[in-house]
């Protein structure tokens, strides 16, 4: 439903995004991602009409994003304040009037909001008198009054505690299943893992990955197995190398875990079926994945991206081939 088409923005003779493109579904959770600096503040405001593009379109629903349309986003930006001295629900009535809504309907959701954030009993105070966490679930009311179509989150976990965390992940799922699209902007990549479906990471105005995050991480994992199993063998046609994991480590753990580093050329079901086929009673194989944050860290270090057609970015949609193999020996 959102579509970004060939993007650019300069300041100063600066280009600070490059051709950025890419596509949200309705009802996805899907993270911008990218280092200080890489862009993603600016992208944002273009989405939401704060900054003209000097090139490339942004459409959602296949229109353009101007009038209508732009009041069915919500932004939450990073840089954010309320009005200390007026009450949680006037404040909160009165963002929902300023996205349309009429003064009674306002105050309805106002309440609804309020008690699904478990603000209720604070309505009628100040927002001055609230605790940092607490205003910032009231600022997460503004952004989801008037039921946006799209939400722009920039870091919404920002001074939540755990229990306010998994709230607001809970509050985000329920509006996905009733099909609100959802930007997250954000440095907690183990909270991408969680909740989106795929991201975008941009670096220095490129982008540099783009897919889903099972995929992204699969991509980018070394061509190696985590093996449970007895027997293994020294070694078995199309495996480089064979390694118990506790020796690995360097610990005494004696153990029935292996790092299997598979050939270049070997798919995840050859090298299963000549660890089976050499004698291996196998319990569990599953392609090694590295985490999110090591590929972001390795990926912004490289300073590469996607349209350059150089190493380290990659667009990712490689099919689930462990998966596959894992599904047969199961
Ligand atoms: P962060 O994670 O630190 O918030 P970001 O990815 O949101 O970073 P942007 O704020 O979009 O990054 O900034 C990207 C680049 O554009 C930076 O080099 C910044 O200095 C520059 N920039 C942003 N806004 C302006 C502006 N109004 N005038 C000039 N340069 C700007």
């Amino acid at each position: 439903m959102l579509e970004v088409r060939k993007v650019r923005k300069s300041y100063d003779d600066r280009l600070v995004v490059n051709d950025i493109s890419f596509e949200v579904p309705a009802g996805e959770i899907f993270a911008l991602l990218g280092p200080n600096g890489a862009g993603k503040t600016t992208l944002i405001r273009m989405i939401t009409d704060i900054t003209r593009p000097d090139a490339g379109e942004i459409v959602m629903d296949g229109a353009s994003l101007r009038g209508a349309e732009r009041a069915r986003i919500a932004y939450l930006p990073e840089e954010r304040g309320l009005y200390r001295k007026q009450s949680v629900l006037e404040v909160l009535s009165y963002y929902g009037e300023l996205k349309g809504l009429t003064p009674r309907d306002s105050r309805t959701q106002s309440v609804a909001l309020l008690e699904e954030f478990g603000l209720a009993a604070w309505a009628k105070k100040q927002i001055q008198q609230l605790s940092k966490g607490m205003q910032q679930k009231v600022q997460l009311c503004t952004a989801l009054i008037g039921d946006p179509k799209l939400m722009i989150l920039d870091e919404p976990f920002s001074g939540l505690d755990p229990v306010n965390v998994a709230l607001l992940e809970d509050v985000l799922d329920k509006r996905r299943q009733k099909g609100t699209t959802v930007l997250l902007s954000t440095h907690q990549i183990n909270k991408v893992e969680q909740l989106c479906d795929r991201c975008l990471m941009i670096n220095k105005g490129f982008m540099v990955l783009y897919g889903t995050v099972k995929d992204i991480r699969r991509q980018h994992g070394e061509h190696a197995a985590h093996v449970t199993g007895r027997q293994l063998p020294a070694s078995a046609p199309g495996i480089d190398r064979i390694e118990r994991v506790s020796d690995a480590l360097g610990t005494d753990r004696a153990g029935d875990e292996y790092r299997v580093v598979l050939g270049r050329m070997t798919q995840p079901s050859e090298a299963l079926r000549a660890l089976v086929q050499a004698g291996a009673a196998i319990d569990a194989f599953q392609m090694a994945h590295p985490p999110l944050e090591q590929i972001f860290v390795s990926v912004a270090n490289s300073g590469t991206g996607l349209d350059q057609g150089r190493s380290g970015g990659l667009r990712v949609d490689e099919s689930d081939e462990a998966e596959r193999v894992l599904g047969g020996v199961r």
